[in-house]
């Protein structure tokens, strides 16, 4: 594979997968000589650099079949856009609140750049710093979202193919707008914006909706590709399989314990950026739901045994960077996952998208967008993320809740007091609130991260 980003994660994903099928459950019991075998020098020099702890968790039979099954999607992902870039199909950058099934209408590439600073962190020890790094040094600010600093520099430096163009919302926030817009001048192609109304009303919708119409006819016209009604209808039909699972898992999660670990919430994330990217996407999620399925009928947890489930709302995220944390808090604090705001998708909300017709489809994708987890609660009042976050709580009924905030994310600084008055006047849960770089381990060592989650749940057992 050509671009380095892109090999990246790809090889990773064969990694994963072959561990897994060696049937190890421990690092111990990894056969690395055997599993490098499989694979080539490229592969070998990745294995190294991947978080330890990391592969410890996806070991675990708790964990090992959801995130096989992910990376296969993801894996297909890639390779499906590597292929189109080799075909020389017209390249999009797009933003990850958009949705991939429009593009794959349109019979174009798309290439999500947070998409891989996100998995990228989440695989290697060393994640995104080195570009994370050289982008400070190219002048831009420290406390601007690393999601977006990574790929401009990944472009620059040739890790990614350049696009002919980028298309973004104008939601979630400044920062994500200004590095995209200073991206897209670097490289010299244009920046297509979809403007994000504030609000959430009918006639906002009616808006967002004619929004993603132009952006369509502007993507027609550039690149000679046309919307295909039974190419569009194929993507999102997958999709609608994979949200389904996950509608019926939010309702097993409301068990006691809950019966789906928490390492699954991230990979939810990430596998509805690349909605519809291939028939494998609704395989993870039924994965998911029929193991969470079966722990629920057969009254077994995944929790240590004898450990207290601490039932935890993350109300901005758990961080990319250390995906492998959810195993950790459950097996050293019995704290499961009971949900979080990047991951909040309401079933009476969103639904599943009709397919009678390319308008209904377009109508339904542009219904997802706008509630897309950041879009939804971040350019909009703050009662539509703090009723959200309460909402769940209650219906997953969360004994404790932590804000760990992106540092990026200033706009939702004024969240996390709202977020824990609220909890601790109607719900009676404490909260903890917590500053991280969601890309950047080095912003709040992991030492830190690791004393004050142990430091919280010490006061909870
Ligand atoms: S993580 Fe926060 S700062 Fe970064 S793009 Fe999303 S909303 Fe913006």
């Amino acid at each position: 594979m050509k671009y380095d980003y892109m090999a990246r994660m790809s090889r990773a994903c064969d990694m994963f997968v072959w561990g897994i099928d060696s049937g190890a459950t421990t690092i111990e019991e990894l056969d690395i000589p055997a599993l490098l075998a499989k694979g080539t020098d490229y592969h070998a020099s990745l294995l190294p650099k991947v978080h330890p702890e990391l592969i410890v968790a996806l070991l675990k039979p708790k964990n090992s079949q959801g995130i096989k099954t992910f990376s296969i999607a993801l894996r297909d992902y890639i390779e499906d856009l590597g292929r189109r870039i080799e075909q020389e199909q017209p390249l999009i950058g797009v933003f990850p609140t958009l949705p991939l099934e429009l593009f794959y209408g349109l019979d174009v590439a798309a290439l999500l750049p947070e998409l891989f600073s996100l998995v990228i962190a989440a695989t290697y020890k060393t994640g995104v710093e080195e570009e994370l790094d050289a982008s400070e040094i190219e002048g831009l600010p420290g406390h601007v979202c690393a999601f977006q600093k990574a790929p401009l520099m990944a472009f620059q430096k040739g890790l990614f193919p350049k696009p002919m163009m980028f298309v973004k919302t104008t939601a979630p926030c400044d920062s994500s707008n200004i590095t995209m817009q200073y991206t897209a001048h670097q490289l010299g192609v244009p920046l297509y914006g979809i403007d994000s109304p504030y609000y959430s009303n009918r006639r906002a919708f009616k808006y967002f909706v004619d929004e993603i119409h132009r952006m369509i006819e502007t993507i027609e016209k550039a690149t000679g590709h046309t919307m295909d009604e039974d190419r569009l209808r194929q993507r999102v039909e997958w999709t609608n399989a994979y949200m389904s699972n996950l509608y019926k898992l939010f309702e097993l999660r409301k068990n006691r314990p809950i019966p789906d670990p928490g390492m699954h919430r991230l990979l939810d994330l990430a596998a509805l950026m690349m909605g519809g990217c291939s028939e494998n996407l609704p395989k993870y999620s039924e994965v998911t739901y029929n193991e969470a399925l079966e722990r629920q009928q057969k009254g077994i947890s995944f929790l240590p045994e004898g450990k207290k489930e601490i039932r935890t709302l993350w109300t901005g995220s758990m961080f990319p960077y250390a995906l492998y944390l959810g195993d950790w808090v459950e097996d050293m604090y019995g704290s499961t996952y009971a949900g979080c705001g990047l991951t909040n998708l309401p079933k009476d909300v969103l639904g599943v998208i009709n397919t009678s017709s390319v308008e209904s489809m377009i109508e339904g994708l542009a219904w997802r967008t706008f509630n897309f987890p950041m879009h939804r609660t971040v350019m909009s009042h703050t009662d539509v993320y703090l009723n959200d976050m309460l909402t769940v709580a209650k219906e997953i009924g969360a004994d404790a809740a932590i804000y760990a905030g992106n540092m990026g994310c200033k706009h939702s600084w004024t969240m996390p007091k709202l977020l824990s008055d609220a909890f601790g006047e109607e719900l009676n849960i404490p909260t903890m609130t917590m500053e991280v770089d969601w890309v950047d381990g080095r912003f709040t060592p992991r030492d830190i991260v690791l004393s004050q989650l142990s430091e919280f749940f010490g006061t909870l057992a």
